[in-house]
């Protein structure tokens, strides 16, 4: 006889986890027990033959539930103390300060097929869940996951239901939290857009078959409302886009399964394991020349955001609409949250849908598909909801204070921090619009709650910008709690959230490529390099892109004004009226001549901020090359130029920027770039033109973190984040250099390098008190 006792970490609650185990333990007649502990923690005790204890082991890592995911098990050898039984002990004793709250699951396998099944009495049943999957964190209100503190409370358990309950050899449903049937469950029905109903059948039915016709549909769905519509009919998706009022932002494409799936974009073995995980997120990939897809739906860009149905219902839709395959796209009103409930939906969606399949189950927290993109061959997140919030970061410190972050303002997520781990909440949005600051209110209070968090003890840490909107909110705070304030350098936050992420932990060089940031010295900061002492708490801008002129916000929309600025600086102005001329530039403003006229004489007369960004690099010779001259949702140009780019070649002349010293730092000279544009233009195509801009610019970036590297002790591995770090080009540039130096790159995974994911790399910077110094 041996015993052992586990102390099993990770996503062990809310996953059927402690069902399993017992299963395990009597199958390999093994004594003892199973019980939730504080934390994400199981703890099992198991006695028995050694053999048994081993095959119990095995299954425990290769037979778990599929969403369960075991970050940590240790092992401790132990006395055996006689049990007589294996028992599954009650966690309510115990009191649960920091249990993990679960993020929702997709549908499982299992459930899928009931429903699919005539014979069970869950055919078409479409809120179908079990122990393994269905929704937890959107229907969550407070932590621990127990049904009375979810939406499912007011649904009373049928007969059939309670049995399956208490079964304990009812693997996927005893003790699961969130089942339900066709006799007990959550309702459905379908209504014109002033709410009357629409006498059907069957609900679902009957929307498929009005999608079919071309009508657009929202779906109220897990985490909130969608749109749904045909994606292969031009008509519709372009009456979608007026509707909605978004002339060219890409929508997400919901696909019935692989099959269909296959038709519209390439696939892969690591792109299939993103997209049939528990989480299902929207993945960006490599659309198919002959796609059934209609262009509108993503113009201009090589990649189709698609994703596969998530919950029963979206199953059920997709499996009876022609095509199989759907847009599914957040339904907001434009700037506004995504709706989570039927006042929102009838206020702002009913100028954009025609019908509303409705449910009465209520959502707690909105919670946005989260969408994936491939970077140097590695999943990255672009945005961070379902499927993934809120589980933790977990530090390799303990933090010395309880944080909460407010992100920056736009495409933001929050975060709480504690002990060693970091939650972000979901992604929140633009915070410019008060609604979405309200979200992130409510977000963070929900975490600060589950984390016995007070904000009246908490550091509360904001972004240096003086005019984020988020500012507002933490000294809403401070005025109602007393507390206080850590202001923290928007791409020094970025590297540290990748690093941290990535577990890495010593001083280091990082590369934040973005478009804008507070910077220290006031100006607006998106092309740095960072030296980190983490060891000293102390950063250091090493080096930076070429400060250049940026007028007005005009400039950011209508990105060849910053074009010309730059020319206007280099050549002078006549020069830089003569090239506009030239290459038909002022064509490319709603002023025309006039425009571009008053453009020059602010230049002249310096009325302009400076700034470091590389977004607006990448803008500015998007519009030169005519690729994207007007900007309609953020990140517009520089997206649309790396599509473009797609199977360019570098054009040597321009295969090199200048580097030079000033005052201790390194600056990339990007005006050369411009002036090479303009000269290369006529021989060169715009896709290679496209490609060498955004190689050079990589290049450029990781020479300088070399540079600043050399002769210190950094790590080998340099960090890069910031909202371009996805960009495969650029990135595709640092790395060369790197490598040939025989360095490598971090770039983030779990965490958007974007905004989305500043908030974890706040509340590292506020820990450490990592302060700026200069040479
Ligand atoms: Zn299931
Ligand atoms: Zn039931």
């Amino acid at each position: 006889m041996k015993a052992l006792k586990l102390v099993i970490t990770g996503i062990v609650q809310g996953v059927g986890f402690r069902p399993f185990i017992h299963r395990i333990a009597v199958k390999y007649n093994l004594k003892g027990y199973v019980k939730n502990s504080g934390g994400s923690e199981v703890e099992v005790w198991v006695e028995g033959e050694y053999g048994d204890l081993s095959k119990f082991i095995k299954e425990l890592y290769f037979q778990k539930p599929p969403p369960a995911i075991l970050e940590e098990v240790e092992v401790y050898p132990q006395e055996p103390q006689g049990f007589k039984e294996f028992y599954i002990l009650k966690s309510t004793a115990i009191k649960e300060k920091h249990s993990m709250i679960p993020p929702d699951f997709s549908i499982c396998s299992e459930c899928l097929s009931e429903i699919l099944d005539p014979g069970n009495r869950r055919y078409r049943y479409p809120f179908n869940s079990c122990a393994w999957c269905g929704p937890r964190f959107s229907m969550i209100y407070r932590a621990p996951y127990d049904r009375e503190n979810t939406s499912m409370a007011k649904y009373k358990l049928c007969s059939e239901c309670t049995k399956e309950y208490n079964d304990i050899s009812d693997v996927r449903r005893h003790h699961a939290q969130g089942i339900s049937c066709p006799e007990d469950g959550p309702r459905l029905w379908l209504t014109d857009r002033s709410g009357n109903k629409v006498e059907a059948e069957d609900p679902v039915l009957e929307a498929a078959k009005i999608i079919d016709e071309g009508y657009i549909v929202a779906v109220k769905g897990l985490g909130g409302y969608h749109l749904a519509a045909l994606a292969s009919n031009d008509e519709v998706v372009l009456k979608l886009r007026s509707r909605k009022n978004r002339p060219r932002k890409p929508f997400a494409i919901m696909a019935l399964d692989r099959t269909v799936l296959d038709k519209l974009v390439y696939l892969n073995e690591d792109s299939l394991k993103v997209l049939e995980s528990p989480a299902k997120p929207i993945v960006l990939l490599p659309k198919k020349p002959d796609t059934p897809a209609s262009k509108y739906v993503s113009p201009g860009l090589c990649f189709e955001g698609v994703f596969l149905p998530y919950t029963g219902l979206h199953y059920l839709i997709l499996l009876e609409t022609k095509d199989r395959f759907l847009i599914m796209t957040s339904g907001n009103a434009h700037g506004k949250p995504m709706c989570i409930n039927e006042e929102c939906a009838y206020r702002d969606l009913s100028g954009i849908a025609d019908y509303f399949l409705v449910h009465d189950r209520e959502i707690v927290n909105r919670v946005d598909d989260s969408v994936i993109r491939f970077t140097d061959e590695k999943p990255v997140m672009l945005r961070r909801g379902r499927g993934y919030t809120p589980l933790w970061i977990k530090l390799p410190f303990n933090l010395r204070k309880k944080y909460v972050a407010l992100g920056a303002d736009l495409q933001t997520a929050g975060a709480v921090g504690f002990s060693n781990k970091v939650v972000l909440t979901q992604y929140i949005g633009d915070v410019d619009d008060l609604d979405v600051l309200i979200d992130l209110d409510k977000y963070l209070r929900f975490l600060s709650e589950s984390y016995g968090i007070s904000l009246s003890e908490a550091e509360v840490v904001i972004d240096k910008h003086p005019l984020y909107a988020s500012r507002l909110l933490a000294t809403s705070y401070e005025e109602t709690y007393g507390c206080s304030i850590v202001e923290v350098q928007h791409h020094l936050a970025h590297v540290l959230a990748a690093a941290f992420e990535q577990g890495l932990f010593e001083d280091f060089v990082g590369i934040a490529i973005d478009g804008a940031g507070y910077g220290d010295d006031g100006a607006i900061w998106g092309g740095e390099v960072l030296e980190v002492y983490l060891s000293k708490n102390i950063y250091r801008r090493a080096g930076h892109l070429e400060y250049q002129p940026l007028d007005s916000d005009r400039t950011v929309h209508y990105p060849i004004r910053f074009f010309i600025s730059i020319l206007a600086k280099e050549l002078g102005s006549d020069e830089a009226l003569r090239t506009s001329m030239k290459y038909g530039l002022c064509e490319l403003v709603p002023g025309g001549l006039v425009e571009i006229k008053a453009l020059l004489k602010a230049i002249e007369m310096k009325k302009y901020s400076l700034t470091s960004s590389t977004g607006r690099v990448l803008d500015g010779a998007s519009a030169f090359l005519k690729i994207s001259t007007q900007r309609s949702y953020e990140g517009e140009p520089a997206i649309l130029l790396e599509s473009a780019a797609k199977g360019g070649r570098l054009v040597e002349e321009i295969n090199d920027l200048k580097i030079v010293e000033s005052g201790g730092s390194l600056i990339v000279e990007t005006a050369g770039i411009y002036l090479e544009l303009v000269n290369s233009f006529k021989e060169n195509s715009a896709k290679d033109l496209a490609y060498t801009v955004q190689y050079v610019l990589g290049r450029g970036l990781g020479e300088a973190a070399l540079s600043s590297l050399k002769g210190k002790r950094l790590s080998n591995s340099v960090v890069i984040s910031g909202g371009a770090a996805v960009n495969e080009i650029i990135v595709e540039g640092i790395k060369d250099v790197l490598v040939e130096n025989g360095l490598d790159i971090i770039l983030p995974k779990r965490v958007p390098p974007n905004d989305g994911g500043i908030a974890l790399g706040q509340i590292i910077a506020a820990d450490l008190a990592l302060k700026p110094y200069s040479l």
